[in-house]
């Protein structure tokens, strides 16, 4: 095989769900298309990098200093959802009935990992949370190990705050990560969640 053709294949093995075979399929249907295709392909890739940034008050993705939900003024800004990723704000959001703002945590505690909480976007949780008057706080992590360890630690930290804390209801298998749910059935367990107490 060609090198370049190759090194093509080896960079799309690299996604989610591309194997070797699917790689190399889709190199060679990249050989066949007209350059400014391929062009415009390339810069979709690269605006990523150069267009989109990570929200100074959330951390979901955006292209503004402060992303549109946070900005807005139609949200509900006393109703806080946590999330491990961007992705999960997305899908949250696709489903169109969840009000509220949101706050990601780019991750879950994991020992085994090696990552603490100090590695995630918790730091300012606390100051967060008083210093926006946010009400309740919706614990939307994973239902898998890190997920639920996550959790915990969310609940021992904002306890004593004069706060409401709720977690997604059950019905989702358990050992789950919600990025392998529908936005409709995450957005059903946010309107059925329970409080914790
Ligand atoms: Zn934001």
């Amino acid at each position: 095989m060609l090198p370049t053709i190759k090194a093509l294949i080896i960079q799309l093995s690299r996604l989610p769900g591309i194997g070797e075979r699917t790689a190399t399929r889709l190199a060679y249907t990249l050989l066949k298309w007209k350059k400014d295709d391929v062009a415009n392909l390339a810069n979709s890739l690269l605006s990523l990098q150069e267009n989109i940034r990570t929200c100074r008050i959330c951390n979901a993705y955006s292209e503004e200093e402060i992303c549109p939900i946070c900005s807005s003024k139609e949200r509900n800004h006393e109703l806080l959802c946590i999330v491990e990723t961007p992705h999960i704000v997305d899908l949250i959001e696709g489903a169109g009935n969840y009000n509220g703002i949101y706050h990601v945590l780019g991750g879950s505690i994991s020992p085994i990992e090696g990552i603490r909480a100090e590695d995630l976007n918790m730091n300012f949780l606390e100051q967060r949370i008083i210093r926006e008057g946010i009400s309740e706080v919706i614990i939307a992590t994973n239902l898998s190990i890190k997920g639920e360890t996550t959790a915990k630690y969310l609940f021992s930290m904002l306890k004593n705050r004069n706060v409401k804390i709720t977690r997604l209801a059950r019905g989702l298998p358990v050992g789950s990560d919600l990025e392998y749910f529908d936005g409709q059935t995450i957005a059903f367990a946010l309107e059925k969640r329970n409080e914790i107490k």
